[in-house]
């Protein structure tokens, strides 16, 4: 199908893009990378009377480590370019081993991770990543900016806080600091599909190896990326070892409330996550054993 008819609009700095979103409100659509907006336009499920195009918008794309040691990535930044970005891997680990898992290279070459935290989608591996690694979201409008913590970020299935009348600009992250290790593990039919089950986590160490903090956050098994608390703090001053990885399955296995949909019933959904947390725990101690952390 072929989209129904819209405005093109094309600003040229970030006031001018706020001031047309803000006059056009419900009815103007922001187009970063296209990759979910445009099948959306196409098969006609979005029909806004004005697409206002960012990407000549200077700036948006800009990534830097903070003063605090917190990396800022601009809402526009491809997330083939964080793919690329050498210092990733060690500067904020679990992010650099994510995005590979973002479709196929095409979708990131133009695919934006604001993009994909906007679009909101519950399968899709940045919003989850975001929630686990803490980040703050930086939404601008004509009257100003306001920050979002990823965890009060999402409402529900592709629901945000974001108002009609803003952009988001950039991602916060906190530093990656202390002994950490890590994880990401996700279930999907086909490499580069969106992921039916999936979990990411980290968890900082004290200097006995055990863990001091732990951050556990699924996705794919709810309308939104879901913290899974009671399994952090069962993690929480606990040893690596297997009792405490079982249970935390149980607890994971347990505590989630999936839906059933055409890819996977709520229950293959509820005991793969409790497996899929088991192995990403297994997967983050064996960085310990190897010294990779
Ligand atoms: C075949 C295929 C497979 C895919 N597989 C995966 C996958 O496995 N995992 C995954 O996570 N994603 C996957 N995606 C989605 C991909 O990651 C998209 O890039 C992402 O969802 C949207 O980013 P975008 O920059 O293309 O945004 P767009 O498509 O341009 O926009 C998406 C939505 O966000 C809004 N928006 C965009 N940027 C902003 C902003 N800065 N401020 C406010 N609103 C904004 C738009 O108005 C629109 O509603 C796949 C896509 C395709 C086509």
């Amino acid at each position: 199908m072929k989209p129904a008819p819209f405005e093109y609009l094309c600003p040229r700095t970030l006031d001018d893009a706020l001031a047309l979103l803000a006059e056009r409100g419900e009815d103007g659509k922001v187009l970063a990378g296209g990759q979910s907006l445009m099948p959306l336009l196409s098969l006609r499920l979005a029909r806004p009377s004005a697409v206002i195009d960012v990407n000549r918008v200077p700036g948006l794309d800009r990534m830097f480590t903070t003063r605090d040691g917190g990396l800022s990535i601009g809402a526009l930044a491809r997330q083939r370019s964080l793919e690329r970005n050498a210092g990733l891997a060690h500067e904020q680990p679990l992010l650099a081993a994510a995005i590979p898992l973002i479709g196929h290279f095409q979708i990131r070459n133009r695919g934006t991770v604001g993009g994909s935290l906007v679009h909101a989608d519950p399968a899709a591996e940045l919003p989850a990543v975001m929630t686990c690694l803490g980040a703050d979201f930086i939404l601008s409008s004509k009257s100003g900016e306001r920050a979002v913590s990823a965890d009060d970020f999402y409402l529900g299935y592709m629901a945000t806080v974001v108002e009609p009348n803003e952009i988001l600009t950039e991602i916060r992250l906190p530093p990656w600091r202390g002994r950490r290790i890590w994880a990401i593990e996700e279930v999907s039919r086909r490499k580069g599909d969106f992921a039916m089950v999936g979990v990411t986590l980290w968890m900082e160490l004290d200097d006995s190896d055990a863990c001091k903090e732990a951050r556990i956050t699924m996705f794919g098994v709810s309308g939104k990326p879901v913290r899974v608390d009671k399994a952090e703090q069962r993690m929480a001053g606990a040893k690596l070892d297997d009792d405490a990885f079982k249970e935390v399955e149980k607890i994971v296995t347990d505590e989630l409330e999936p839906d059933s949909d055409i890819h996977a019933s709520a229950r293959y959904r509820k005991e793969v996550g409790g497996v899929l947390a088991r192995r990403a725990l297994i997967q983050a101690r064996t960085r310990l054993i190897e010294g990779n952390l």
